[in-house]
């Protein structure tokens, strides 16, 4: 047995999918295969060597009890709708059950044209691959939802994009691949039945416990809105852009989804941008909760008949939950903050104390993720690390006196709390000029760099003797970093 294959979605959703077959890529190498997920999926690998993992991977040879389908959804990019998205290079091999009863998808990603690849080849290039793997790994590692990278494999073929590129397979295990734009695509051609359907099964699937509500599709918007709160707060935690947070792209198990032109901020400023394709800056880096909440009003809007079917009066409950996302995001981002400034409590004027840290990091355009590492180090009685992020050394002498004396508020032990802190405050993250210098290499057929980058940022609290300069930011002087969606 390799797969316990157990294909819910294929089975109880006819109507919601596309039957699809894999292209069979002529020489499949195995580039990267994550043992420690496929131990947690219960994936048996004894006696199957990275050849057959190449096949299997790459849809040469699909593993048994897969049942290939491509999804359907809809979806507003960049604030227009498409009414017709779906799953264009990547195709659904099924859903596995874990040993603990956890439920996952597995999907091929860059497998060749579906049903809903519109002139496009379905195809994926080596680089988006190898940074969707890395990326999603360091997120995981940093305990933010996502989804996560099972195996990336190299087909042997070109892919033409703005040049000819290698191609890879990346193998995506989600917990599922329910989105925003799923619900918006059955909302929109084919109306309540299908809403209710897709709810019923959403629920079943993820929320169980919201089967009993009143009005479940009610509580699923609840649930979602809840999620979307917390992820978005993890990713401005991390200095995470998600670059291109269309509906399509929000996923309702409150997973981080898509990997395109994402990068992680260096130096701190709210509207910084990185995406090749987001030339009005829709996505940067501060707007994300306002997209957020954009996006969970369009959720709303799919989900309306549903709830209206159940109670018409719910139509009210659901705008209200609408209404009431600023509020719920800034209580999930500032219990984000306080941990990361290592306060265990709350107090009356913390809002205060983190709205002024954010001017002050923009004022001073200071490395985001490594001030919090400094500030721990004030607290060990050790200032040079924060020196060295500084423009002058009483540049945010004031704030820092704020916070030092707050800390003293809640009394903990220092040395404990700077522990804390570092436990949740990353050192290294993909920084963008690591992963441009790490995919380049990987291109031109050197892994090594990719690997080290990876084994890095998979143990991203801890500082290790050696790795010193992957928690470095980028030179002062680099070009302006760019990221394309290139996929
Ligand atoms: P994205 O912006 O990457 O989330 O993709 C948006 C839509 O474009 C999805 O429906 C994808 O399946 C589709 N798509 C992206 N790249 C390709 C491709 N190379 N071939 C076919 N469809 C694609
Ligand atoms: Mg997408």
């Amino acid at each position: 047995m390799q797969f316990a294959f157990d294909n819910s979605f294929h089975a109880d959703m006819q109507g919601f999918y596309a039957p699809a077959e894999a292209a069979k890529p002529s020489a499949p190498r195995l580039l990267a295969f994550n043992d420690a997920l496929a131990e947690r999926l219960g994936f048996d690998r004894r006696g199957v060597d990275a050849d057959e993992l190449a096949r299997m991977f790459s849809g040469e040879e699909l593993p048994e009890g897969a049942a290939p389908i491509a999804l359907a959804y809809a979806g507003h990019q960049f604030g227009h709708f498409s009414p017709q998205l779906g799953d264009g290079r990547a195709l659904l091999l099924g859903e596995i059950v874990a040993p603990d009863g956890a439920r996952f998808d597995i999907q091929l990603k860059g497998s060749g044209p579906t049903a809903f690849s519109r002139g496009g080849d379905g195809k994926a290039a080596i680089g988006p691959v190898l940074r969707e793997f890395l990326v999603s790994e360091a997120m995981a590692a940093m305990g933010v939802p996502t989804t996560r990278a099972l195996a990336a494999v190299a087909t042997g073929e070109c892919v033409e994009r703005e040049r000819a590129h290698p191609g890879a397979v990346l193998t995506r295990v989600a917990s599922s691949h329910i989105r925003v734009g799923t619900f918006q695509f059955f909302a929109a051609h084919f109306g309540a039945d299908h809403v209710v359907q897709l709810s019923d099964y959403s629920i079943a699937r993820h929320f169980p416990d919201l089967a009993d509500a009143a009005n479940p599709h009610l509580a699923l918007l609840d649930r979602v809105i809840g999620l979307q709160c917390a992820l978005i707060a993890r990713w401005l935690g991390v200095g995470f852009i998600h670059g291109v947070m269309n509906t399509d792209n929000v996923a309702i198990s409150g997973e981080t989804i898509d990997y395109g032109p994402c990068a992680f901020m260096d130096r701190f400023a709210a509207n910084t941008v990185f995406s090749s394709i987001d030339a009005t800056g829709r996505y940067a880096y501060g707007r994300q909760p306002q997209i957020m909440h954009w996006n969970m009003a369009r959720f709303a809007e799919a989900l309306l008949p549903a709830i209206h079917r159940v109670s018409p009066a719910d139509v009210e409950a659901a705008k209200a939950l609408v209404d009431a996302i600023p509020g719920r995001f800034r209580a999930a981002w500032h219990a984000q903050v306080r941990e990361k400034l290592g306060l265990s409590t709350s107090a009356g004027d913390d809002a205060e104390l983190i709205d002024r840290l954010f001017d002050e990091l923009e004022k001073h355009r200071v490395d985001f993720t490594t001030f919090f590492r400094a500030l721990a180090m004030l607290l060990r009685g050790e200032g040079a690390m924060m020196q060295a992020l500084l423009p002058a050394p009483d540049a945010m002498a004031p704030w820092i006196a704020d916070w030092w004396q707050r800390i003293e508020q809640d009394a903990a032990n220092p040395l404990d709390l700077a522990d804390a802190m570092d436990a949740v405050n990353p050192l290294y993250i993909p920084r963008n000029h690591r992963v441009e210098a790490a995919l380049e290499a990987a291109e031109a057929g050197d892994p090594a760099p990719w690997l080290e980058l990876l084994e890095v940022v998979r143990q991203p609290f801890a500082a290790r003797a050696g790795r010193e300069r992957f928690a470095e930011p980028a030179p002062a002087d680099a070009a302006p970093y760019t990221t394309f969606c290139g996929t």
